[in-house]
């Protein structure tokens, strides 16, 4: 056994090998180390192998799919190795023949399609990245990629031909789970390991290296599985950019061969996506914005989770799909603001398709199962529901909206797609399930009754064998009179009389014995059989089998009928999600007061009374009020000033402003309604947002060099289109330094570039830069200084700020007030010297006392202050009356 093991093994050195033994999966070796680790598993030891005992460790074979989930999650790929002969075949070879195994499935994870192992409101992608003409070409790695991208859960497939900067962008939307590793990307990685960064591109996905592919293999590969359609899908591209995207398509299929063994998966043919068809947005800025994840990497607290109004998975997957690819054609995006205004208008229609769509489950998931071979009774109720809901769906709205929007009408006729054909099926389902059906086919018991007849025969036979069993036993009891026989079941003996030990010997005597046959005698019992007993039992086995067999074949059946019904069904679940996604996008914009944006060709960008979503969500759980700010930025800087510069004190609420304006933009482009009153947006096409000072010691960046990094690649990637938000760029080092580069920075935004930007800077020397720039505006955050208090106004102004009042904000911290005192009098003796001179030279610093000889300026005592005004020779007695009253009253004032 052990030899077979190993030979298994070799084949599949990087995964763990699952080696089935009875009701077992077991794990050998390094596997069993491992696995036993990752699972919190008893790791044992067994044998011996070249003189060293065998440490391994098992999974029941009926709770696998629970350890399978907490493997791949912690980035493993498991192979299954199943027993492929009866014990008994084997047996016939010889007493030591080894029973026949072969891996039948290779689990990792971006090829999984069980409900256990997949995240319901999360796409699950299998992503292939490929350079266009091979490795042989290191120096051009910066254009000439493809990509191919797939979710085996639901069938969708698409492929897109991109530059290095699109690629990541892509990979980052997409947030692969599994992504493949040619091994001319491996070669180009050791080779050029500056020319992409390669760690960016792959994220938290698992790396599976394969072996390359040629063009050829691939579009064969490509027709065999989809057919002549492949010529037509990839006929936009040219030849090179066409072989690089067939190739990774190619990438994609064969893989799939390789971890499903042949079992075919069922995808839908590739869909080519132009570069430029979505808003791009890079992954530093998908960070910042915190758009599907926080900074921390939680979906709580991301913008997504903030939106989310869907109700069901497959309306929360096509969401979070919107969310992370925002479109930039006009028509596109108007037609969806439509669908929302429609269902912001309809409360009521709003409500019940909503209430209907909850009962609506995960038609594309289930779907895909059963094709599978991996479905089961469930499976086919959730598609017999989804049916269901399409149906009272479609009545709904044709009966609310009989002449429907463009955005509604496609909807409406997906839902109603084939309907002679679904209706069919959906009264077949209906009638032939029953309510709660079991997970699995092989338990039974999932058929209806009055379904079918041979079955009902079938189940009858069984429960009336049961009834006569039951009466057998009153029978027996009374004829023998033992009161306390009974007959009982196991798995061992199957049926049997049971009677206590001390009447175990009356059975066995005359005449008893002639009908009663000893099978076993325990310390408690003895146990019997009849003739008629075992015959009865026969009979309910039989009909037990024959109910099985006959629930099987209905399964199978109706699996078949659904698979033919696939394209029927695929456009229902698909026309659900975005129901929901529609209908939840105006439950969000009625709910928080949200209005529709309007969408221009060219580049202006005005908001009035914006707010942060994420924010202004927070403040309202916490009874807090949002302050709504105007933006107006215009491309050509005709209308409003097409840089802003944005000054004001540390947590006056810059970077919530830079963040909300990039986020209006992002949901006006996804198809949302935005939380402004109003918001006029030149369609952007590409965001990118950069906070400074973020360190990644992982990848051994310091912070200014990944600020710097960042800002590089913003300088080199944005188009007049583009809108950019820079959140106090420069400070990770020294003040001049930094001050040089914002300020080259800003010059080169407003004078090459020409895009649209906010910068939120603490440089107040850059403010004067707008007399020269005619396309800067200045605008800040208004505070107010109140008995010597900040008081945060959170408004945005025109107008430069007048200082920083970085030392108060140290001071609300709690920065000791020795500190803040000795800030001041170094902030006065710095600004001093820079009108003396204009500039602020630290030399110049010489004359000021250090810290140690700086008198320290008590704070104030009120009480001794006003003791040293006091006259107690001139006051009557009820004068210090008074003062001792008011004294107590500051006394208890300062304590307090
Ligand atoms: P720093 O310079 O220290 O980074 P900042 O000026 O960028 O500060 P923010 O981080 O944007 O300030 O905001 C600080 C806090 O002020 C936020 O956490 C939020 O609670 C609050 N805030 C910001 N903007 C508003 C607003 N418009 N209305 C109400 N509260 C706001």
């Amino acid at each position: 056994m052990m030899a077979q093991y190993l030979q298994i093994k070799e084949a599949h050195k990087d995964a763990l090998l699952f080696y089935r033994m009875g009701d077992f999966y077991e794990l050998f070796f390094d596997d069993a180390v491992a696995a036993a680790a990752a699972l919190d598993i008893t790791l044992t030891h067994r044998g011996k192998h070249l003189g060293d005992a065998v440490p391994m460790c098992g999974v029941p074979f009926h709770a696998s799919e629970s350890y399978l989930q907490r493997l791949i999650k912690a980035g493993f790929r498991v192979a299954i190795c199943e027993q492929t002969e009866d014990p008994a075949e084997a047996k016939k070879r010889g007493a030591k023949a080894v029973v026949r195994r072969e891996v039948v499935r290779l689990v990792t994870p971006g090829t999984v399609s069980e409900e256990a192992l997949l995240e319901p409101l999360a796409s699950n992608f299998l992503a292939a990245p490929c350079r266009l003409g091979g490795s042989s070409d290191t120096a051009g790695a910066e254009d000439g990629w493809a990509l191919a991208w797939l979710d085996m859960s639901t069938g969708e497939f698409a492929a897109a031909s991109l530059s290095a900067p699109a690629l990541a962008a892509h990979l980052a939307r997409l947030a692969p789970r599994e992504i493949l590793w040619p091994a001319h990307l491996a070669a180009l990685e050791t080779d050029a390991p500056d020319t992409l960064r390669w760690a960016d591109m792959t994220g938290s996905a698992l790396r599976s290296p394969v072996a390359d592919l040629s063009s050829g293999a691939a579009v064969a590969g490509l027709k065999a599985r989809f057919g002549a359609v492949v010529d037509e899908l990839f006929a936009p591209l040219d030849g090179q950019a066409r072989r690089g995207v067939e190739t990774a398509c190619g990438l994609l299929l064969a893989y799939l061969q390789a971890t499903q063994f042949g079992l075919e998966t069922p995808l839908k043919p590739p869909r080519l996506e132009r570069q430029d068809s979505h808003m791009g947005l890079d992954a530093a800025t998908r960070a910042n914005l915190e758009l599907t994840r926080t900074l921390s990497g939680n979906r709580a607290g991301s913008l997504l989770a903030s939106i989310d109004e869907t109700v069901t998975a497959q309306g929360a997957r096509a969401l979070a799909a919107r969310l992370a690819a925002p479109l930039v054609d006009r028509g596109a995006i108007t037609e969806r603001h439509e669908g929302v205004a429609a269902f912001v208008a309809a409360e009521a229609l709003r409500a019940s398709l909503r209430q209907g769509l909850k009962t609506a489950p995960d038609m594309q998931r289930a779907l895909t199962r059963l094709a599978m071979q991996r479905g089961g009774p469930r499976d086919l109720k959730e598609l017999a529901a989804g049916l269901q809901a399409a149906q009272e769906s479609r009545a709904l709205l044709l009966e609310a909206l009989p002449t429907p929007p463009a955005a509604l009408a496609k909807i409406c006729s997906d839902l109603g797609e084939a309907e002679a054909q679904m209706g069919a099926l959906r009264q077949e389902l209906a009638a032939a399930l029953v309510e709660q059906p079991p997970l699995l086919a092989r338990d039974g018991g999932f058929v209806a009754d009055g379904y079918d007849d041979a079955l009902d025969a079938a189940r009858r036979l069984r429960d009336e064998s049961r009834r006569v069993i039951a009466a057998l036993q009153a029978e027996y009891a009374d004829e023998t009179g033992i009161k306390a026989l009974k007959i009982k079941h196991n798995g061992v003996l199957g049926y049997h009389i049971d009677v206590p030990t001390a009447q175990g010997d009356k059975l066995m005597a005359a005449p008893f014995d002639a009908t009663f046959i000893h099978r076993q005698t325990l310390a408690s019992a003895v146990r019997f059989s009849t003739q008629k007993l075992s015959r009865l039992a026969g009979e309910i086995s039989r009909a037990g089998e024959t109910a099985l067999a006959l629930e099987s074949e209905v399964f199978e059946r109706l699996s078949a009928a659904c698979l033919t019904a696939r394209p029927g069904l695929e456009a229902r679940a698909d026309a659900l999600a975005d129901l929901d996604v529609l209908t939840a996008l105006a439950e969000l914009a009625a709910q928080r007061n949200w209005n529709c944006p309007q969408i221009y060709e060219d580049t202006r960008f005005v908001i009035e009374a914006g707010r942060h979503p994420v924010v202004e969500a927070a403040l309202l759980r916490e009874a807090g009020r949002f302050i709504a700010n105007d933006c107006a930025l215009d491309g050509s800087a005709q209308e409003a000033a097409r840089l802003v510069l944005l000054t004001g004190p540390n947590m006056a609420g810059k970077s919530t402003f830079l963040r909300q304006n990039a986020l209006l933009a992002i949901l006006a482009q996804m198809g949302s309604f935005v939380p402004a009153a109003k918001a006029q947006i030149g369609i952007v096409d590409r965001v990118f947002s950069r906070v400074g000072a973020a360190d990644d010691l992982a990848r051994g960046r310091s912070t200014f060099m990944v600020e710097m990094v960042e800002t590089a690649t913003i300088l080199t990637q944005a188009s007049p289109r583009s809108l950019v938000i820079l959140d106090e760029i420069g400070r990770g080092t020294a003040t001049f330094d930094g001050l040089s580069i914002a300020w080259a920075a800003v010059e080169y935004l407003h004078d090459r570039l020409g895009c649209r930007a906010l910068f939120a800077t603490h440089y107040h020397e850059l403010t004067a830069l707008a007399e020269r720039l005619d396309g800067l505006g200045n605008a800040s955050l208004k505070v107010r200084e109140h008995d010597g208090d900040l008081v945060f106004l959170h408004e945005v102004t025109n107008g430069p700020a007048d200082r920083s009042y970085g030392i108060h904000v140290a001071e609300l911290a709690g920065l000791p007030q020795a500190v803040t005192a000795r800030a001041r009098q170094v902030l006065a003796q710095l600004e001093e010297n820079r009108q003396a001179d204009g500039a602020g030279q630290m030399g110049a610093l010489d004359g000021l006392p250090l810290f140690a000889e700086a008198p320290v300026v008590a704070p104030e005592n009120p009480l001794r202050a006003m003791l040293a005004d006091l006259d107690p020779d001139r006051m009557s007695p009820r004068e210090a009356l008074d003062w001792l009253y008011r004294l107590q009253a500051v006394a208890e004032k300062e304590e307090g």
